[in-house]
């Protein structure tokens, strides 16, 4: 069996190791077009249960990862000042470098050798292969046009770009804000003991109004510094591949054709405000290594069982993340609520959370907010 590899983020140096450890015999090759060390971005932030999904496939990777992770048990929201603390919505972050090396060396102990600097770009040289898995990220060279996987990308409209900085934040805080020319709004959280993603968006008005499009990386980074100075605290933001965008909504009717095979962000995203995309990515791994395992002579029968297992799940966690991403969308309009019941129309973004879950999840913030939305209900005054 000859299995190549095109990406070396999560998802494809995570399928190498799970599977060459159960099938040493596999000939299996990783190209990555980057050098070794090299990534964008800063931390990623796990939701809540983290790395639970590995923990009983693959107990060795899930505790070489953990002790490298940040965690915290709250999450705060900081509308202009006014902080509200949501007790029991726990995350874990780790620096995108970090979770690489530490994939690249479990794909080495088990003998394989990621070929760094190496791009793929032509079809015809892979065509030798038994099994062409695509985890080369959004802009897939595998998925091409997208034709042959229904594939569609509707972008939102809201802006973002990624930073990090080094004020450690306790705990994932979003905090809003207002420039002359508009709202912004920034997730931060910790990755490190030292240093924090710094992610900021705005809407196409306010990005306009502050004139983006004709200003550089320093005086971009200037203007959100300045946004954002009493959450910085005298720190200033990193740049690293950082510039403005859009985010695309992918999604593909189909996860393969013929032997190729898409894992991902080739073949889904997730929005970065639910924090799912790198877990995804390394589930959709786990799930095509155990359906080729389990038919490894059979590889149409192994990838239809793949995406038989994986897509549903995904959708469903997909369709979260937009429907949370839409409430980003209108931010603007939600930091006119009063703060508590700014803070209910946030924590109910992505749909799936009743009065009863969140009283369970986060009692503090359920006994001290709860009156003041009955309040509003009851026309009262919060
Ligand atoms: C602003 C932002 C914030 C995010 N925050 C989070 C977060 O907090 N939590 C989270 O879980 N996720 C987050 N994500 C999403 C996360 O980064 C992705 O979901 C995750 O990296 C997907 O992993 P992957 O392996 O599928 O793809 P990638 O990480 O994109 O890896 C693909 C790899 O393929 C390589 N490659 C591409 N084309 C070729 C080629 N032709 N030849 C050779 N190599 C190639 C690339 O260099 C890259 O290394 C965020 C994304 C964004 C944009």
């Amino acid at each position: 069996m000859r299995i190549k590899i095109i990406g070396g983020g999560p998802a494809g140096l995570y399928f190498s190791y799970l599977v060459k450890r159960q099938r040493p015999d596999f000939e299996v090759t990783l190209v990555e077009r980057n050098p070794e060390g090299a990534t964008f971005g800063f931390g990623v932030v796990f939701s809540d249960q983290a790395l639970a999904f590995m923990a009983a496939d693959d107990p060795e990777t899930h505790d070489a990862i953990l002790p490298a992770m940040e965690t915290w048990r709250n999450l705060t929201l900081d509308l202009e000042g006014e902080r509200i603390d949501i007790d029991g919505m726990g995350f874990a972050a780790i620096g995108r470098l970090e979770l690489i090396q530490i994939l690249t060396e479990r794909a080495r102990s088990v003998g394989i050798e990621p070929r760094f600097e190496t791009e793929a770009d032509d079809l015809s040289r892979l065509d030798d292969a038994d099994l062409i898995v695509g985890a080369d990220g959004l802009n897939s060279f595998i998925r091409g046009d997208g034709s042959e996987y229904g594939t569609e990308m509707p972008q939102l409209e809201n802006r973002f770009i990624w930073y990090g900085t080094d004020r450690p934040f306790d705990t994932l805080t979003q905090s809003f804000r207002r420039s002359e020319d508009g709202p912004f709004n920034a997730h931060h959280y910790r990755y490190t003991p030292t240093l924090s993603t710094f992610i900021v968006e705005t809407d196409e008005d306010t990005w306009q109004a502050a004139g983006f499009e004709g200003i550089g990386e320093a005086e971009t980074k200037a203007y959100c510094e300045n946004v954002f100075a009493d959450v910085l605290q005298g720190h200033s933001l990193i740049t690293n591949n950082s510039y403005w965008r859009r985010f695309p909504k992918l999604s593909c009717k189909s996860w393969h054709s013929g032997k190729h095979v898409l894992i991902g962000d080739a073949v889904h995203t997730a929005h970065f405000s639910i924090g799912s995309g790198t877990r995804l990515a390394m589930e959709d791994a786990l799930a095509l290594s155990k359906a080729m395992l389990a038919t490894p002579d059979d590889i149409p029968a192994a990838l239809a069982a793949y995406e038989a297992a994986r897509k549903p799940i995904t959708e469903k966690i997909v369709r979260a993340a937009n429907t949370s991403a839409a409430w980003y969308e209108d931010f603007a309009n939600h930091m006119e609520l009063a703060p508590a019941d700014f803070a209910y129309s946030y924590i109910q973004r992505s749909g799936r959370m009743d009065d009863e879950r969140l009283q369970r999840l986060a009692p503090e913030f359920f006994a001290t907010y709860s009156p003041h939305w009955n309040a509003d209900a009851a026309g009262g005054q919060a």
